[in-house]
């Protein structure tokens, strides 16, 4: 029978995304479910001060409130130039939760006199998975590249218009999604923490 898993999300795009790797793994092992299914929980504050004490928190707050293993990630843009920043405070880093454009402004003009070859940067992601039982799990991976002077490219979102992968020659906002995915930092966590999902589902029996 298949076990049911809680991605700590509302956000589809990652429930579709992880539902597809988990598939590619081992078809038909899991059921995935998001948060639409609770309505009720609340967002967990995230108040911790690594993405991984972060993505664990959420997964076992998510796991507790609900009785079911779960999943979560947290991730974001680190500068070389700004000693790592903005890291976990990516998604606020102008003031206002999520404001992508704000986000974005504000580390364009942290850069103002940066030259190129000082404007090196990563995304990391850290997945998470808590069990019921007190087992976890973490995966971290980064995602290279360095930052633009201005912002190109509509798709992706929040800093995509302004990071460059290394290797290539467009922003990340210029990349289709299966292509972000094969190489970005959400996707390569997401497929190393997907074999001990399996694992650690099955030992539950
Ligand atoms: P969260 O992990 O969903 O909380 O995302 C944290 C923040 O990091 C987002 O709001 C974005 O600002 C930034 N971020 C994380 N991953 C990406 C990405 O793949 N592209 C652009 N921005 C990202």
């Amino acid at each position: 029978m298949a076990h049911t898993l809680l991605l700590a999300t509302r956000n589809k795009g990652k429930i579709e995304e992880f539902r597809r790797i988990l598939e590619a793994v081992a078809p038909g092992a899991i059921n995935l479910i998001g948060l639409e299914e609770f309505p009720e929980l609340h967002d967990v504050v995230e108040d911790g001060s690594t993405f991984e004490e972060n993505a664990l928190k959420k997964a076992r707050e998510m796991s507790l409130a609900t009785g079911l293993p779960a999943i979560a990630d947290d991730s974001g843009l680190c500068v070389d130039a700004l000693n790592g920043d903005p890291g976990i405070y990516s998604a606020r880093w102008a003031g206002n939760h999520g404001d992508d454009a704000a986000n974005t402004a504000k580390v364009l003009e942290q850069l103002t006199n940066i030259n190129d070859e000082d404007r090196g940067a990563h995304f990391t992601c850290v997945a998470a998975l808590y069990l019921p039982d007190g087992r976890s799990h973490c995966e971290e991976a980064r995602f290279e590249g360095w930052i633009l002077h201005e912002p190109v490219g509509d798709r992706g979102f929040g800093y995509d218009p302004i990071f460059r992968p290394n290797g290539l020659d467009i922003s990340s906002a210029q990349m289709s999604a299966e292509d972000k995915d094969a190489i970005s930092h959400r996707g390569k966590s997401l497929r190393s923490i997907a074999p001990h999902v399996i694992t650690l589902l099955n030992s539950l029996g």
